[in-house]
């Protein structure tokens, strides 16, 4: 059976140059890199070209990277290391009801512990209003926390202008930008952003390596204590091969950032079209213009997201219903329910997203499949057939 992947805002696979880049590091180069001897420098070298690489990507300075364990550990190092070290100047955080849990879940956290949070609403594209943001800001606020880009939808955030709401009041800005590192150009001379996290298995490095952006002069506490590596802002011996695998990625990502946008948006756009113009009663959720060109997240209404994604499965086609770390719950998306979107027709979204190793042949697969798919789940649903029969 062919099988099609278009999951790739869950994670995507490892690139063979990355897997390739990373290989000697679990053989002949296991040095530490913090040995003074032949085996530490020698790694460390590579270390150093590592953060070279993702400081590249974003136009930052290499001594503004930190190695962490994930895009997770990014977002709470981010965040509690903000909360922790600006304790005193004031407990209020701002953020949107739409971020991704890492973020969200943080926030609870930090409310259970007496900072107060403020989760903005966003309107029926998944963006925040700036008028909202601002009244939000109280004296007491510390830090704004709000994504790049959202995972379900795609929408792309007015991170130039938030930040430059939160530079003007003196407040600290960090950004999820997990799902935008590679798909979106970030220019962190440029944009006014203090934190920015990203993750390597978004990005073709494996699963269990993120970074952190950290503009110089920006007060964190560290969350991991232990050695004094990464300057003392992450302790725990560094994870070479992963980090030298994130570095490639970045590389790559640099590299073939140009080829890789338009690939995305041509097979996005053939995706989006084939799909609409051959099945009824779907809807587009996210931004329909300002969003990541490889995402696609529509509602199938009068069916579930989940059967759907399971008949699609059987087909080989490899989608998401919701976050992935939502999967299999059966609760609506919590973005698309803050979206307006009315709970059945949230329950019935799929999201496609696009890689660089998709096909326009992938493409047409799936636009040949799934009518087949809606159609019989349709016959079958309750929901479909009051709807048809209040049509006639
Ligand atoms: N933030 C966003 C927007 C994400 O999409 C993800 C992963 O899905 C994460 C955070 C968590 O990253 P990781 O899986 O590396 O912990």
């Amino acid at each position: 059976m062919r099988r099609v992947y278009m999951d790739h805002n869950a994670t995507t696979p490892v690139h063979p140059e990355v897997l390739e880049a990373m290989m000697p590091f679990f053989k002949e180069e296991f040095g530490n890199a913090s040995s003074i001897h032949w085996a530490g420098r020698e790694v460390k070298k590579y270390v150093d070209e590592a953060r070279e690489k993702v400081a590249s990507l974003l136009n930052a300075s290499p001594a503004e990277i930190v190695f962490t364990g994930c895009g997770t550990e990014s977002d709470n190092m981010a965040i509690k290391g903000v909360a922790f070290a600006l304790k005193d100047k004031g407990r209020h955080i701002i953020t949107t009801r739409v971020e991704h849990h890492a973020v969200l879940h943080t926030g609870q956290f930090l409310e259970k512990m007496g900072y107060e949070v403020t989760y903005l609403a966003v309107d029926r594209d998944g963006l925040i209003d700036l008028e909202d943001l601002r009244r939000s800001i109280k004296p007491q606020t510390i830090l704004i926390t709000i994504m790049f880009a959202n995972n379900e939808t795609g929408t792309i955030f007015p991170v130039q202008e938030i930040g430059e709401i939160a530079r003007e009041k003196g407040i600290v800005f960090h950004s999820d930008a997990i799902q935008a590192v590679g798909k979106l150009p970030i220019d962190l001379r440029q944009l006014p952003v203090d934190i920015l996290s990203l993750s390597g298995h978004k990005i073709y490095a494996p699963k269990g390596i993120g970074a952190q952006y950290i503009r110089t002069g920006t007060k964190l506490m560290p969350l991991i204590h232990g050695g004094g590596q990464e300057r003392n802002r992450r302790a725990g011996t560094e994870n070479i091969p992963y980090i030298v695998g994130l570095g490639k990625a970045s590389e790559i990502a640099q590299r073939d950032f140009p080829k890789r946008y338009d690939h995305f948006l041509a097979l996005r756009d053939r995706l989006q079209q084939g799909i609409l113009s051959q099945i009824p009663h779907v809807q587009l959720n996210g931004h329909p213009t300002k969003r990541l060109p490889n995402t696609l997240n529509l509602s199938f209404t009068y069916i579930e997201g989940e059967s759907l994604l399971l008949n699609l499965d059987l087909e080989g086609i490899a989608v998401s219903s919701g976050s992935a770390c939502t999967a299999g719950s059966s609760e609506a998306s919590h973005v698309l329910l803050a979206m307006g979107v009315p709970p059945e027709i949230a329950q019935s979204a799929i999201r496609f997203s696009l890689g660089w190793a998709n096909t326009k042949e992938d493409v047409d697969y799936v636009v040949e499949v799934l009518p087949r798919i809606v159609k019989r789940l349709r016959d079958i649903s309750p929901l479909y057939q009051r709807h048809v029969t209040r049509a006639k």
